[in-house]
């Protein structure tokens, strides 16, 4: 082959899409991008691959060459196809591929799954045409012009768990007719497209329907000697021109389970469903959810019952908060009626109605923001913010800190003793007028409250 230029198998003719069952495979370099890119991945065009190129909607394979070099990406380009590497490969040299296997059946189980699922949705009894579909790691869906109902979903599942019964037989075939709706860049190898087709298998129906004559005829074959394997008597039951890996009968999809519905576009919407083993792992996921709830919740009842025991959950949680602010309003008028005895007592007032400096501070572990704001409004509503007096107001547990109000009629006194707090409290805040903060901790508190005594005697003797 020296001197020729060895050209890539063509994208419709992988080995990765006529033997998609093969995990192992062997095939050579033919050339391999000196640099990295920015992703840091060399670019190497293989002659053939087992690692399909991100196309028709299926996401591309991951998978390693020569055990130690990972395949991150596989792109398609016209035919030709480049995979993304981690490390640079020797021209000519010999590549052993090996498919993440895990990852590619997953893609075969939902790819193959969404043409059965759009080939039963399409069946005169249903009759919903696909206008688009869509695959990640998480969900599946098929996008279609109108909603259906949920006992029209139902049956469709019905329908499809049938078919997978069955076990109708998936293949591919060929044509020369350009499909429209392929990519514009996509010029089929040898003026070829491929076609996924999913096969009724008339026996298995006919045999359904008569299981009597089912029985004799097993029975007429085993007398025959050896049992032949009858032909079997195929029908087309859905054809689609499409690139992707697919399994080789739809037993290969265990089961699918339809999903929720979403809105898209005007009337469009986005039916969701779950194939194979991602039924599973739903199943299993929900399952464990709904075990872990059942005590947290204290809803013996099970799953039914949640609904109904979180609506009564909610609807205590705002009573409570209610009674809860009730009471700390009631508790508010009388820590408030306290601090006017106080102040009647110790901090008489002045000719021309003026208060001498006086501290008043206050701290309560399970209270809150709104109480502070409360507790304020009354000392306006009471006339007891006067002169130099000053009101340091917090609330929250001592490790998990909490809001801080620093009030008082004088200004700059309350800058100032919130200044100094904050030499002994981690906390920080601002205002006019009315100083408001927030910290992270409690502890220095009992310190912050006796220097700000010692300022307010020395700022206003
Ligand atoms: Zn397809």
């Amino acid at each position: 082959m020296t001197g020729d230029t060895i050209s890539q198998v063509p994208v419709g003719l992988l080995t990765c899409q006529h033997t998609p069952y093969l995990k192992q495979f062997t095939t050579s370099v033919l050339s391999c991008s000196k640099k990295p890119n920015k992703q840091k991945l060399y670019e190497v065009q293989l002659l053939d691959t087992i690692l399909f190129p991100e196309g028709g909607g299926q996401p591309c394979d991951f998978g390693t060459i020569n055990e130690t070099i990972e395949v991150k990406n596989v792109q398609r380009v016209g035919t030709s196809h480049i995979h993304y590497t981690t490390a640079p490969i020797e021209e000519g040299a010999e590549a052993r591929l090996e498919v993440n296997w895990k990852r590619r059946f997953d893609h075969m189980q939902q790819h193959s799954g969404q043409h059965l699922v759009s080939a039963v949705l399409e069946q005169p009894e249903f009759g919903w045409d696909t206008v688009a579909w869509g695959v990640n790691d998480k969900w599946c869906y098929v996008e279609l012009t109108k909603a259906p109902t949920p006992e029209q979903v139902q049956a469709v599942e019905e329908r499809l768990n049938l078919y997978i019964r069955r076990d109708y037989p998936m293949r591919i075939t060929f044509t020369d007719e350009r499909p429209s709706t392929l990519p514009k860049d996509y010029t089929g190898p040898n003026g070829v497209y491929r076609i996924a087709e999913i096969m009724e298998d008339l026996d298995v129906i006919a045999d359904e329907q008569d299981p009597v004559g089912a029985k004799q005829r097993e029975k007429e074959e085993q007398e025959k000697g050896t049992p032949t394997y009858r032909k079997r008597n195929l029908a087309r039951l859905d054809c689609n021109p499409c690139c992707g890996t697919h399994i080789k009968s739809l037993k290969d999809l265990q089961c699918i389970k339809m999903l929720h519905q979403e809105k898209i576009r005007g009337a469009n919407c986005r039916l969701f469903f779950a194939v194979g083993q991602r039924a599973l792992n739903l199943l299993h996921e929900t399952y464990q959810v709904t075990r872990d709830l059942t005590p947290v919740l204290s809803a013996p009842g099970g799953p039914e019952t949640f609904v109904d025991t979180v609506v009564k959950i909610q609807k205590q949680g705002r009573d409570s908060h209610k009674q809860a602010k009730t009471l700390f309003k009631e508790i508010a008028t009388y820590v408030v009626r306290d601090w006017a005895q106080e102040l009647k007592d110790k901090n008489s007032l002045q000719e021309g109605g003026s208060a001498p400096g006086y501290l008043i501070k206050y701290h309560r572990e399970d209270a809150d923001m709104d109480f502070l704001v409360v507790l304020t409004s009354l000392l306006k509503d009471n006339e007891l913010l006067l002169g130099n007096r000053i009101f340091v107001l917090s609330t929250g547990e001592k490790k998990e800190g909490g809001p801080m109000i620093v009030t008082g009629q004088n200004e700059d006194l309350v800058k100032k003793v919130a200044a100094e707090i904050s030499k002994f409290v981690e906390v920080k805040g601002g205002g006019k007028g009315r100083w408001q903060g927030k910290s992270k901790s409690w502890k220095g508190l009992d310190a912050a409250y006796t220097a700000a005594e010692s300022l307010v005697n020395t700022e206003t003797a």
